[in-house]
């Protein structure tokens, strides 16, 4: 373990946060590293637990606990403490592909679940992880690691996100032949296009592909499937295909006005945004002197908000129809289960530095859009809602009588998540979906209805999180490996 009294000794330190008026001037990352002394301290807070929680992954009621992927944290926490860094590395890489990106934007269920977290402050575990593969990087220790001996099989994965690359990365290690198809300009799924700059620099993103291009997986980048290749096709020129396609139907909100013009999904501005800064395509979604009003929560609300921010909104305003969560854990919320507890994320943070309060509004239903005579938006009707009086047969809150009131706004978000994936992938596939449009396969061989076709990720679990994605991607990974070896033989 760390050090044996570790855990009394040191305090938990987070790594630093740029100042939330300074970083809004600039799209360049928030966090800051700490060095590499408070480092080891924080590994030598671990406890190195009988029964470590923090990696079990499990589902404990309907939230996780642990780390979905498993990541060995208290062998690395112990390893950093003692200052070995590349060895905490290779233990690292030995469960998650991509901890640059998990330590960037993980929500770290792991630290919900640290033992320490029942009394005190939990181990900083993700900032540790980051740390140890920046190390990486920066010490020239991650290097391409080459596959001498190819099985002679293909494989197609259909989709670029965290699932895509994780299939790709682990069937390539295994020998198999891989290409992997994406329908946008550039790899990366929601990790290049989604989350923004600010949270995940696309440098890092970049880093990575040319590793794994260079490890000999094919990319290839404007290829619709389905469209530009029939699924057919892609059936027949491969021994197997693992789709990993995202959710990327967003849930609309269907109400009075909705088809006025400056009411935006989500992603088209936040897709819109990083392409533009990456592309100077002038072709963006601007919100630059806009009332900004961002309805719904979540990382996608929280990352509109910061880029509305950056981009210059005049005011922003983030609606949420649920309560608002407790300061603590309640008590049907125990450890080791994710803590549903109020938290100020980056872009909060950001708009109270920048205009004076937490721009969040919670248990407000917004029931009408409206514009002028000329049809510009104006803003939006909200009601407050009263979620310990369901309705009976009905919705799962009440209307407060005497609350409505008109917001003011002339460009609005909705953030209010993801149906599942598209239907026309499914369909050309022949997968069978269930009830949410999700592709239908287990979390054990991640198979779907079709020979040799497996689903992973958003597409399979419906929206979740990067760490989940690139488990699933991992499962898939063997279960296709496992196929290959037993069912399709080399052409
Ligand atoms: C704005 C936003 C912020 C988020 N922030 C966080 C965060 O901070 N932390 C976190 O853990 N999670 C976050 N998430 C969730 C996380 O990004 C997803 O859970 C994860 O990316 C899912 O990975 P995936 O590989 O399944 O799908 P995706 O990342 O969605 O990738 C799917 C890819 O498939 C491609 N595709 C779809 N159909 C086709 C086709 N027919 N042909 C070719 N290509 C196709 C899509 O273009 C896309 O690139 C965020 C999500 C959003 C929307
Ligand atoms: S991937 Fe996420 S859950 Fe797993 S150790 Fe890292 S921060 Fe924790």
């Amino acid at each position: 373990m760390g050090k044996p009294t570790g855990f009394m000794e040191f305090d938990r330190v987070d790594e630093g946060k740029r100042d939330p008026i300074e970083r809004t001037n600039d799209w360049k990352e928030f966090l800051v590293e700490l060095t590499d002394e408070p480092l080891q301290t924080q590994g030598a807070r671990c406890m190195d637990c009988g029964v470590p929680f923090c990696h079990t992954g499990e589902m404990i009621g309907r939230s996780v606990a642990g780390c979905p992927i498993n990541n060995l944290i208290p062998e690395w926490n112990h390893l950093v403490y003692q200052g070995k860094w590349q060895e905490a590395l290779d233990r690292l890489h030995h469960t998650n592909n991509f901890p640059e990106f998990t330590g960037r934007v993980c929500p770290a269920p792991c630290e919900g679940s640290c033992v320490l977290g029942i009394h005190e402050p939990p181990v900083t575990i993700k900032n540790i992880e980051r740390s140890i593969v920046d190390r990486g990087f920066e010490n020239g220790w991650i290097k391409p690691r080459l596959v001498e001996t190819r099985s002679g099989k293909t494989v197609a994965i259909v989709g670029s996100g965290p699932a895509g690359l994780a299939a790709a990365d682990q069937l390539n290690q295994a020998g198999h032949t891989v290409t992997v198809f994406e329908r946008h300009d550039r790899i990366g799924g929601l990790l290049m296009y989604g989350i923004p700059n600010m949270k995940l620099d696309k440098d890092i993103v970049q880093r990575r592909l040319d590793l794994l291009a260079e490890e000999g997986i094919t990319f290839k980048t404007g290829v619709n499937v389905g469209v530009d290749i029939t699924a057919d096709q892609m059936k027949s020129d491969f021994d197997a295909v693992v789709l990993c396609v995202g959710a990327t139907q967003p849930r609309d909100l269907k109400i009075h006005g909705r088809s006025i013009e400056g009411i935006h999904f989500a992603m088209d501005f936040l897709h819109g945004s990083t392409k533009h800064l990456l592309s100077n395509d002038g072709k963006n979604i601007n919100a630059k002197g806009k009332k900004v009003v961002v309805i719904g929560g979540g990382d996608t609300g929280t990352d509109c908000i910061g880029t509305s921010i950056r981009q210059g909104c005049e005011s922003v305003v983030n609606l949420e129809i649920v309560t608002r969560p407790p300061e603590e854990r309640a008590d049907s919320n125990p450890w080791p289960q994710w803590p549903v507890v109020f938290r100020t994320d980056y872009g909060h943070a950001e708009a109270k530095a920048k205009f004076g309060k937490d721009p969040r509004q919670f248990s407000v239903e917004t029931v009408e859009f409206i514009a002028d005579k000329d049809f510009n938006l104006t803003g939006l009707k909200t009601v407050e809602v009263d979620w310990s009086k369901p309705q009976k047969g009905g919705a799962p809150f009440s209307r407060v009588e005497g609350t409505e009131r008109i917001i003011e706004a002339d460009m609005i978000f909705l953030a209010l998540g993801f149906l599942g994936p598209e239907a026309g992938i499914s369909e050309q596939f022949g997968v069978k979906t269930d009830g949410r449009t999700n592709i239908e396969a287990n979390d054990k061989d991640y198979s779907t209805n079709v020979p040799g076709v497996f689903a992973a990720g958003d597409c399979r679990r419906g929206q979740s999180l990067v760490v989940w994605a690139i488990g699933e991607g991992r499962g898939a990974a063997e279960a296709c490996c496992e196929y290959l070896s037993e069912v399709a033989q080399p052409a």
